[in-house]
């Protein structure tokens, strides 16, 4: 099997860098980022400017790609700022071998069809974009851009240091945990049926809801949704079990809950509770499903913005296309004391190894 542990050095030579789990660099002027998929296949992404909307651009790319590639190229996608191949690397040939005939047929192929290496800013869209960065994807930008994103980000985050609120974050959160518990509760007395994996949205709808109200976005927030969380679901169970005596004793929803909460200790009485604690488990256990499932969202606390946004800095090189402007770029936005560039070796500036720089 190729990883990434193994594919990545074997570009090292071509100027490619890596960078957590996805590695990129410049090809024919393409700015170029790899990210593992699964099994040794990867996904390459070249960044061009093209129509999103275009459903037949993939298609038509990856039948001619495959005439070239064979088997080895599988999805296309059109990510309209980037177009996206799924490559298999084997071990047939030596893996820079396979990467340089797929990354140079790509290239090929995409400049055939009229998308040239983007020469647009992915963050501001305006022209001479002399710096790559990785996004989402390795994208042309404008250093200044990169650099004012990140100033947004942080200036963001003191304020909501200053600002933000627990309390409002815990109304906003009951508030969110209440609109995620609608359907769950809408199913029980509609379809008579407990659905345990709406409970997955619950989790989701507290942070929601505490970050639209101004929750201090830190740890505790994820400490407050988790357990607003928990409460709701053990609400809405409360709820199913109510609704169950509902039904036993042909009685209104009223009558129902005021059953639930005395026979709370003796529902073996009433019920088969084997099949009821199953679906008790079974709802919390989708809670805390939900929660893993949505931690990249959960876990976006402010200090944890500015870390992202700190290393897409870090990422920041000049784009070959426009390397002469580079320098200026450089010396106006990374003075002496910017503490994510200056951590940068000043030679990884030079691209390939050649001063490009004035
Ligand atoms: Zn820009």
């Amino acid at each position: 099997m190729v990883t990434a542990q193994s594919l990545y050095p074997a570009l090292a030579p071509y100027g490619f860098e890596s960078t957590g789990n996805i590695c990129y660099g410049s090809w024919r002027n393409y700015a170029v980022s790899v990210l593992p998929a699964q099994y040794s296949i990867f996904q390459l992404s070249f960044a061009v400017r093209a129509d999103k909307q275009d459903k037949t651009l993939a298609k038509s790319l990856r039948d001619e790609l495959r005439q070239q590639l064979g088997k080895n190229l599988s999805t296309v996608l059109n990510l309209g700022n980037a177009i996206q191949f799924a490559y298999r690397f084997d071990n047939k040939s030596p893996q820079e071998q396979q990467f340089v005939r797929a990354a140079d047929a790509i290239a090929a192929t995409l400049s055939a069809h009229g998308l040239n290496p983007a020469s647009t800013c992915a963050v501001c869209g305006g022209g001479t974009p002399e710096s790559l960065c990785v996004l989402k994807t390795y994208q042309p930008v404008h250093a200044a851009c990169m650099r004012q994103q990140v100033e947004t980000v942080r200036e963001q985050a003191q304020e909501n240091k200053e600002n933000g609120s627990y309390l409002t974050g815990l109304v906003g959160a009951l508030l969110g945990a209440l609109v995620g518990s609608i359907l769950p509760i809408a199913l029980i007395i509609g379809a008579n049926t407990i659905s345990a994996f709406l409970f997955a949205l619950v989790p989701l709808a507290a942070m929601f809801g505490y970050r639209k109200f101004k929750g201090k976005s830190d740890k505790v927030s994820i400490v407050i949704v988790v357990l607003v969380s928990l409460l709701f679901v053990a609400v809405i169970d409360f709820v199913y079990l109510a609704y169950l005596f509902q039904q036993h004793f042909d009685a209104n929803f009223i009558q129902g809950l005021s059953l639930a909460f005395q026979n709370l200790g003796r529902l073996d009485y009433w019920f088969d509770t084997s099949a009821l604690i199953g679906d008790i488990l079974k709802s919390f256990l989708f809670m805390g499903l939900g929660i893993l499932i949505s931690w990249g969202y959960l876990g976006r606390t402010s200090s944890a913005q500015v870390q992202t946004a700190a290393n897409q800095l870090g990422t920041l090189r000049p784009n070959p296309m426009f390397a002469q402007d580079y320098g200026q770029a450089y010396s106006q936005d990374y003075g002496q004391d910017d503490s994510a560039a200056a951590s940068q070796p000043r030679q990884s500036f030079y691209w390939n190894g050649q001063n490009n720089m004035r």
